[in-house]
């Protein structure tokens, strides 16, 4: 997708942070991150979200990258949060599918605030 920014940070036409790659996927740390360490996973093949379409490849290459990127942040003993937001009830703001890890800072229980 041309104009999809997570689409061009894959494509290297938008500059990121970039904190691990591989053929399937590339991280890169959030720009208004919510943790010490907030680092997306996004797939290089554009997906709008979760869908039973999408391929167990791109889901596997997904989780897969998970514990290389905790890895790299330092987040392998303290341990992470690791969020997919799916559509509007989720607030999805990046119509490009994408996995946060979030940690470096003890987080509440409480996984989900709704709105008024
Ligand atoms: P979500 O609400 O799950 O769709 O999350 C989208 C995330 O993308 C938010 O945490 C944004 O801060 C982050 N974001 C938006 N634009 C960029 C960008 N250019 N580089 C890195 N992160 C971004
Ligand atoms: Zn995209």
């Amino acid at each position: 997708m041309e104009r999809c920014i997570f689409c061009m940070v894959a494509r290297g036409d938008l500059e990121a942070t970039k904190v691990y790659e591989n053929d399937d996927v590339v991280a890169f740390d959030d720009i208004a991150p919510q943790a010490p360490v907030h680092t997306l996973i996004v797939p290089k093949t554009h997906y709008d979200s979760m869908s039973s379409d999408l391929p167990l490849t791109t889901m596997a290459a997904l989780f897969e990258a998970v514990p290389h990127v905790a890895k790299i942040k330092g987040l392998e003993k303290s341990g992470y949060r690791v969020i997919v937001n799916n559509g509007m009830d989720a607030n999805q703001t990046v119509q490009h599918l994408h996995v946060h890890v979030l940690g470096g800072k003890r987080m509440s229980h409480g996984m989900v605030n709704f709105e008024e």
